[in-house]
């Protein structure tokens, strides 16, 4: 599908389903892939909307939506799953009042932010529970996800693989992408393993926080496969290592697989007012910058900042 000469304008997908309602995925514009609006690190027994004052998250987090929107951010992945502080209502509230697209997520993490039924169900009943909020919305919200979240980390167990063979099988229902936040290239092979049993497209998957493999030429060498490498963790600084990662996957080639963000944010639910938030601009207003200094153009930049997320999450 790639037009030789013609590629910037070659979007592969359809739609992206944000909170607001499916949009098409050329119409993405600037976006954050990977970012937080809130987290509760409480875990799975205690979380739930009692555990916040939903009026006061809107009211602090706002103006830093508002703030990456006035730089010219368009779309926003909202990526705390279910159990660790995903409230879609929230995020509604917050796209049509900042103009951002936000997309929330369908999934499960890992160790004590799981609920106890996903150890008890097998993969095809917790598959099933994530199409259905995919068909039907979130818990009655009728908001329906634009990916699947998931957590193996750092080395895989067999409650997390699970969930991977569950994620394998909602996107083969749905199509939707699955981002998994994977800080090793152990973990990632492992569930590039399990999506090949499925015949899962590796263009259909996330490997999160790839920075922070320590043996780059690792992540390289997955690259091969096809998977998206994104390199996310700018909020907590390391801009020069970032730098070093992304040039290194464009002198290899894979342009066309590069996400790039923060994961910034993070209204800490149980601290007064949210506690200590990152902003979401630092992307933009400090990051790129370094890339035009290395002599990555503008049109590069367009394509990791636009064309690619377009790309991973549109719906086919
Ligand atoms: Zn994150």
């Amino acid at each position: 599908m790639n037009n030789q000469g013609n590629e910037e304008l070659v979007v592969r997908e359809h739609v992206v389903q944000t909170v607001c309602g499916s949009v098409p995925a050329s119409e993405l514009g600037f976006t954050l892939p990977h970012e937080h609006i809130m987290v509760d690190f409480g875990g799975a027994v205690t979380a739930g909307k009692h555990r916040y004052d939903a009026d006061n998250v809107i009211e602090i987090m706002l103006p830093y939506l508002q703030a990456a929107a006035a730089q010219g951010v368009h779309t926003f992945f909202e990526c705390t799953p279910n159990f660790l502080g995903r409230d879609p209502e929230i995020f509604r509230t917050l796209s049509e009042r900042s103009g951002l697209n936000i997309v929330t997520n369908t999934g499960l993490y890992n160790n004590q932010y799981l609920p106890e039924y996903a150890k008890t169900q097998n993969a095809e009943r917790l598959a099933e529970a994530w199409i259905a909020e995919f068909m039907d919305g979130i818990e009655g919200s009728g908001i329906k996800p634009g990916f699947i979240k998931t957590a193996v980390n750092p080395q895989p167990t067999a409650l997390d693989l699970k969930l991977i063979h569950a994620a394998a099988l909602a996107h083969k229902e749905t199509g939707l992408t699955i981002a998994t936040h994977t800080c090793t290239a152990d973990a990632a092979q492992a569930i590039v393993r399990i999506l090949n049993q499925y015949q899962v497209d590796p263009s259909r998957w996330i490997f999160v926080h790839a920075h922070v493999e320590e043996d780059f030429s690792r992540v390289l060498a997955l690259a091969q496969t096809g998977i998206w490498i994104e390199l996310d963790g700018l909020a907590w600084g390391g801009d020069e290592d970032h730098v070093h990662k992304l040039m290194a996957l464009l002198e290899h080639g894979y342009e066309d697989q590069i996400l790039l963000s923060q994961d910034a944010g993070w209204y800490h639910i149980g601290e007064e007012a949210g506690g200590a938030v990152i902003p979401y601009t630092r992307l933009q207003a400090e990051f790129l910058p370094l890339l035009a200094a290395r002599g990555v153009d503008s049109a590069m930049i367009d394509k990791i900042t636009r064309l690619n997320p377009a790309n991973a999450f549109g719906l086919r």
